[in-house]
């Protein structure tokens, strides 16, 4: 599908002719020939990025591009002001007003183009962002209206590289009236460096370095993990437009022509620093809610969710590894009790306190699930039928053998578990049928009495498991 572009004038030629350019390169063009109808087209035609005009009668670019930031349905679509060539106050006016960028009238290919590609890359990315935080959200948990205008945009990391003294004391001076917090250095080496043990929210790239190629740093810069989400500014000359557009090819996010406009500087600094700000976060809602949603909150513990998605893995892996799957089974005795007598808190801290145990008995690979009340299930990868019965003995000693403490007059409290265990190496068992067996076994245990461990389809537990168990 391709990219959908609005574009906005109020004198037809113009549109016409950033209408031709567009199509010829498949994009798929509406036009809106004032500010209201540009307000409407992009509620309803869902652009993914808007070229605004800023002259026009009635409502300027200025105030409509304020209402489409300030609008939930259109704040997440890139706005590119076209301005008349010399006038840098509109520019500064136009990024303030929470503008992605700004053409200069006539527009130059290159610029449009490569503005385009690179801003449609930005805004899949937010749309990628914006619809796993929904998910987040209908999964019951935090969802923010997060507005990438109201994000803090001072007091940032900020690395430059930059090897004319003129120059990066200009920009030094510049961001320190957002009091950011900079680094600089006119060597790429040592700048890598930096930004690889730093973690900035943005660098300001110079293409002007004497000795070095900065688009070599900004592939690197690119190429690693710890920065490839980092924000890069390229500063550059008014003939470099080529490098430019292969700057921003290779993934930087905006560039600035020398002599370097400090308000301009401030303003897409600013811009850049917001818009990591807001994507950080809506990476940690995600990963939040994520966790959230597969682990269970009293305890901790995965939830059976997370438990229904892994074991099924866990068991098709049987196939290549040809090890054999167990897993235990295991339900508090008499727990309704606990509550009935101590209250239902006492009976959360027990629960919590289990889970310690459990968790503090198990190896890393093992994985343990709250399956219901009070009811854990544990999971273990390549473990034959003696090691689990091994493991589920020895839990049941320490949830047996040493008193529970809990808060309130009742002190410390007995505390015992029935386990049920069971293995399998067929690789085509259902999940459903290899929990029953462990659930069989589990009821039987009920039924012996309690505080015991059974083998599914075994009488007792062999004497020498027993034993292995009893030593510390
Ligand atoms: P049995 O030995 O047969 O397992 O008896 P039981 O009393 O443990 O079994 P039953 O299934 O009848 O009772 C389980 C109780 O666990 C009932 C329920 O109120 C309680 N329960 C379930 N979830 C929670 C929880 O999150 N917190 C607390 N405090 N209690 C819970
Ligand atoms: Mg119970
Ligand atoms: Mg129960």
């Amino acid at each position: 599908m391709s990219a959908r572009i609005l574009v906005v004038d109020d004198v037809p030629p113009n549109v016409k002719l950033l209408e031709a350019k567009l199509s010829r390169e498949y994009y798929d063009v509406v036009t809106a020939s004032d500010g209201y109808q540009a307000l409407e087209r992009a509620g309803a035609d869902a652009p993914d990025i808007i070229l605004l005009d800023v002259m026009m009668p009635g409502m300027d670019g200025f105030e409509v591009c304020q209402r489409l930031k300030s609008d939930p349905k259109t704040m997440h679509i890139p706005v590119v002001m076209v301005t008349a060539l010399s006038d840098v106050a509109d520019r500064v006016r136009g990024l303030e007003a929470g503008a992605d960028d700004f053409l200069t009238k006539p527009v130059n290919d290159v610029a449009l183009f490569a503005r385009v590609r690179s801003l449609i890359r930005l805004k899949m990315m937010m749309d990628e962002w914006r619809a796993r935080e929904h998910t987040s959200g209908e999964l019951g948990v935090i969802s923010s209206q997060a507005s990438e205008l109201m994000e803090a945009a001072d007091c940032a990391r900020v690395l430059i590289v930059e090897d004319s003294a003129v120059d990066l004391e200009k920009i030094v001076e510049t961001l320190e009236r957002d009091h950011d917090q900079i680094a600089a250095s006119g060597n790429c080496k040592q700048a890598l460096d930096l930004a690889l043990n730093g973690d900035y929210e943005l660098v300001v790239l110079s293409l002007t370095l004497l000795d070095e190629d900065g688009l070599r740093l900004l592939s690197q810069i690119r190429s690693h993990e710890r920065t490839r989400q980092t924000p890069v500014l390229l500063l550059a000359d008014d003939g470099d437009l080529p490098r430019i557009a292969k700057g921003l090819e290779l993934g930087a996010n905006d560039y600035l022509l020398k002599p370097i406009d400090r308000n301009e500087l401030l303003a897409r600094a600013r811009t850049q620093i917001r818009r990591k700000r807001y994507q950080d976060r809506l990476r940690l809602n995600y990963e939040q809610s994520l966790s959230m949603a597969l682990t269970d909150s009293l305890t901790g513990l995965f939830n059976r969710r997370y438990l229904n998605a892994h074991l099924g893995r866990v068991l098709q892996r049987i196939e290549e590894t040809r090890k054999p799957v167990s897993a235990i089974l295991f339900d508090i005795d008499h727990f309704k009790k606990v509550n009935d007598t101590h209250g239902h808190m006492i009976g959360d801290e027990v629960l919590k306190e289990v889970s310690e145990r459990i968790r503090r008995n198990l190896r890393n690979f093992d994985m343990v699930a709250r399956f219901g009340g009070e009811e854990f299930i544990i999971v273990m990868p390549d473990a034959p039928v003696d090691a689990a019965a091994l493991v589920a003995e020895r839990l049941r000693l320490r949830i047996a053998d040493e008193p529970f403490q809990v808060s309130g007059p009742a002190g410390t409290l007995d505390i015992t578990v029935s386990l049920g265990v069971t293995t399998t190496d067929d690789p085509s068992i259902r999940p459903e049928e290899f929990i029953r067996k462990a659930d069989v076994a589990l009821y039987e245990a009920k039924g012996m009495g309690r505080n015991r461990v059974v083998i599914d389809g075994m009488d007792d537990l062999p004497p020498d498991i027993r034993a292995a168990a009893n030593m510390r």
